[in-house]
């Protein structure tokens, strides 16, 4: 049974305590509303280059401290040290991404007869963002950024098992002179503090990434205020490989490994046609033999920990030991380990070939042509991402059009980009983050007609 009044923070990497951290009732999140409520009047009343010129100096403090916040995220979520060290880069990025977006939040001017029309972007408000624990600090960011670039208020809570990178990021925006309780990090259990936020009045809007289970409740629980809500959920992403394709690049384990697999955009669907899959098999078994899983603050650890022993648990129920599989290495004694998989012989309407397993497991699932592979890519309920490996140009075309998934890469395995948006088709949410029309997702759209002809008879 978890403390109801504080979190314990673990290392995944060696099971030792890291902090414990006070969490939030719902009385604690009525009074940080109620704060921000006031922080934001005053944050949308200074002039858009105000609050740029502000956000880029919380990005000159963030990128002093990088290496900080890079050794608190392996600490706390068990990144290797080079990943960790690219979100945090990521979300100084973002802050100077955004704070530019401040200044071109455009409206529009529209013929309209008998006078002029012009129509603006307004802040909701208050907006509460909900972040996982798999990328907390990325995350965070892509929630709360681009909201107070467009004139919001943030109250973000972050997921209890890591709660710290949030916490320090709200510090540093103090450190730059952002506005007291502007960007509020109330670390909290989701089923109190998390519901009290969706269920509080004064919050505008919602930005939830999680499970698609807990995204189904907020979005209820948003719909009884008419609240609106920004989904990011979970995945199932197909890497359709093309037997023309270059197949050590489109093989690449990261692909799903990355983060231990915790990622919502992992790959973890191979579909490889048949003509290449005992090749393909022979890649893979060598790949996932070399990849060096271990200590993530070592830097040459390609590949950490599970989050929790509970993750673990979750991930062990979809890999049987007797389960036919290439497999990779994993340390020994405390930590959350778990071994580079590769399911060889799933079903498609097996559970781990349609189920988010949330860990370093993929299925291998072979194809004929084109048309079973976006088939099969397509047999899922969700829909984030994926990749198409191919040399063929309008194959490549093709196949990206019939899938139907938000983000996709062909030839490569990237995923998510400050300068994209990034979201998902189907189960896998609703709304877009990130890319140039991130801060309009937290505004209201206000149209204003003048009318030049005088008095209406
Ligand atoms: P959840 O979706 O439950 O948690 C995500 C966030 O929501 C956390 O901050 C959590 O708080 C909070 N939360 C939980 N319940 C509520 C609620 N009723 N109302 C408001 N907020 C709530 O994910 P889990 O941590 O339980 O992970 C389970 C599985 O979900 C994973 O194995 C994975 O498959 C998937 N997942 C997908 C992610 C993605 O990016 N697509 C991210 C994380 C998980 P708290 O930490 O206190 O529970």
């Amino acid at each position: 049974m978890s403390d109801p009044n504080e979190l314990t923070v673990l290392n995944p990497a060696t099971e030792e305590i890291v902090a414990t951290v006070p969490a939030a009732s719902e009385e604690d999140v009525a009074a940080a509303v109620a704060r921000a409520v006031r922080a934001q009047r005053t944050w949308a009343a200074l002039a858009p280059a105000d609050r740029a010129r502000l956000l880029r100096r919380f990005a000159d403090v963030v990128d002093a401290h990088t290496e900080e916040l890079a050794r608190l995220e392996v600490s706390e979520a068990g990144h290797t040290l080079g990943n960790a060290r690219w979100e945090a880069g990521n979300a100084r990025d973002l802050l100077l991404y955004a704070a530019g977006g401040a200044e071109r939040l455009l409206g529009r001017q529209i013929p309209a007869p008998g006078g002029w029309d012009v129509t603006f972007h307004e802040p909701l408000g208050v907006v509460g963002v909900i972040a996982p624990w798999n990328f907390p600090m990325p995350i965070a960011a892509w929630g709360s950024f681009p909201a107070l670039a467009a004139g919001n208020a943030v109250v973000l809570k972050p997921a209890e098992a890591t709660p710290l990178t949030a916490l320090r990021l709200a510090a540093l925006a103090l450190e730059a002179g952002l506005p007291e309780h502007l960007f509020q990090v109330l670390p909290g259990h989701g089923t109190t503090a998390g519901r009290a936020l969706v269920d509080h009045p004064d919050v505008a809007k919602i930005v939830f990434t999680g499970s698609t289970r807990t995204g189904r409740e907020v979005m209820e629980r948003c719909a009884r205020l008419v609240k609106p809500v920004t989904l990011e959920l979970g995945g199932k992403s197909p890497n359709v490989v093309f037997a023309d394709a270059d197949l050590t690049a489109a093989l690449d384990p990261f692909s799903f490994l990355d983060n231990c697999g915790q990622d919502c955009c992992a790959r973890t669907r191979l579909l490889v046609q048949e003509s290449v899959l005992d090749e393909a098999r022979a890649l893979l078994a060598d790949a996932l033999a070399a990849v060096v899983v271990g200590d993530p603050a070592d830097e040459k650890t390609q590949m950490g920990p599970l989050i929790s022993a509970r993750q673990r648990e979750r991930v062990r129920s979809y890999v049987p030991d007797d389960a036919p599989a290439l497999r990779g290495s994993a340390p020994d004694g405390p930590g959350f380990w778990f071994p580079p998989t590769v399911l060889t012989a799933e079903r498609p309407d097996g559970r781990a070939a349609r189920e988010e397993i949330f860990g370093p497991v993929a299925v291998l699932l072979p194809f004929t042509d084109e048309q079973d592979a976006v088939r099969l890519a397509n047999d899922t309920p969700y829909g984030l991402s994926g990749s198409v490996w191919t040399r063929d140009l309008g194959r490549a075309l093709r196949v990206s059009q019939a899938v139907r998934a938000g983000n996709l890469s062909v030839n490569s395995h990237s995923s998510v980009r400050y300068w994209t948006p990034f979201g998902g088709f189907k189960q896998s949410g609703l709304g877009r983050e990130l890319g140039p029309d991130a801060l309009t997702a937290f505004t209201e759209t206000k149209n204003v007609f003048i009318s030049t002809e005088g008095p209406e008879k």
